[in-house]
């Protein structure tokens, strides 16, 4: 047990980076070719400057207003990548463009266009996020349409598209949902031949995401311990 609980974070931080290097090593991949995103969701802003210290330089976050609030909270922060990993409403383009050098969840073609048209000087890196469930109400572009918004968000100057992002559902072997989302990133090169991200793998799967070719793991809870209830 840890008394202090910076150690006990350090202590997760490093186990967690252990089995995503066995992962790898198991899947015949170089674990050095992985991006390790930390979710601090529902944790205040103190933990992602605990996190940098520990060398964290990838973080993320679902909400926008949450990610606004930090990031005024702990300044400009050279060191510190944050990714937009959450469903983002139109009106909040403007906000999560303004934070995120990397948004996960673009699902849809008019959401490409509302961070186009708040685009300042730079190009943003966009990856295109795939419903794998069933629920239209669930966040993702469906497979069917995933082609058309590609192709569209291919055609917009100020956002680059790296690849694609998806959540395992529940009630499916995350080995199986991961082979989809291979495919579907296949579906997306054929578009944009250098989309080579594939963000999928969560506390509970980033072995499989990793095995299944994963390059974005997007890991809270295990690194972070349990997230803070919140209303
Ligand atoms: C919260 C969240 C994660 C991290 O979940 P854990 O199970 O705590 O690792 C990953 N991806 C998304 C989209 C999330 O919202």
């Amino acid at each position: 047990m840890d008394a202090d609980p910076a150690d006990a974070l350090a202590d997760r931080l490093s186990e967690v980076d252990e089995r995503i290097a066995q992962a790898a090593r198991a899947a015949g991949r170089d674990p050095a070719a992985l991006t390790r995103i930390v979710v601090t969701k529902f944790h205040p802003a103190s933990l992602v400057d605990e996190l940098a210290a520990l060398g964290v330089r990838d973080v993320g976050e679902n909400r926008q207003q949450e990610l606004t609030a930090k990031i005024a909270e702990l300044g400009p922060r050279a060191d510190l990548t944050w990714h937009f990993i959450g469903q983002v409403q139109t009106k909040k383009a403007r906000a999560v463009r303004a934070g995120a050098s990397v948004v996960h969840s673009l699902d849809r073609i008019r959401l490409a266009d509302a961070l186009d048209a708040a685009a300042d000087d730079t190009v943003l890196d966009v990856l295109l996020q795939v419903n794998l469930t069933d629920d239209p109400a669930r966040g993702g572009v469906t497979p069917a349409d995933l082609a058309a918004l590609a192709e569209h968000a291919a055609g917009l100057t100020t956002l680059r598209v790296r690849g694609v992002m998806a959540v395992a559902p529940l009630g499916e072997h995350p080995a199986s949902a991961f082979a989809r989302l291979a495919g579907h990133a296949a579906t997306v090169r054929a578009t944009v031949p250098d989309a080579t991200w594939i963000s999928a793998g969560m506390t509970a799967d980033f072995a499989e995401a990793i095995a299944a070719g994963a390059t974005h793991l997007r890991i809270g809870s295990a690194i972070t311990g349990p997230r803070p209830l919140h209303g």
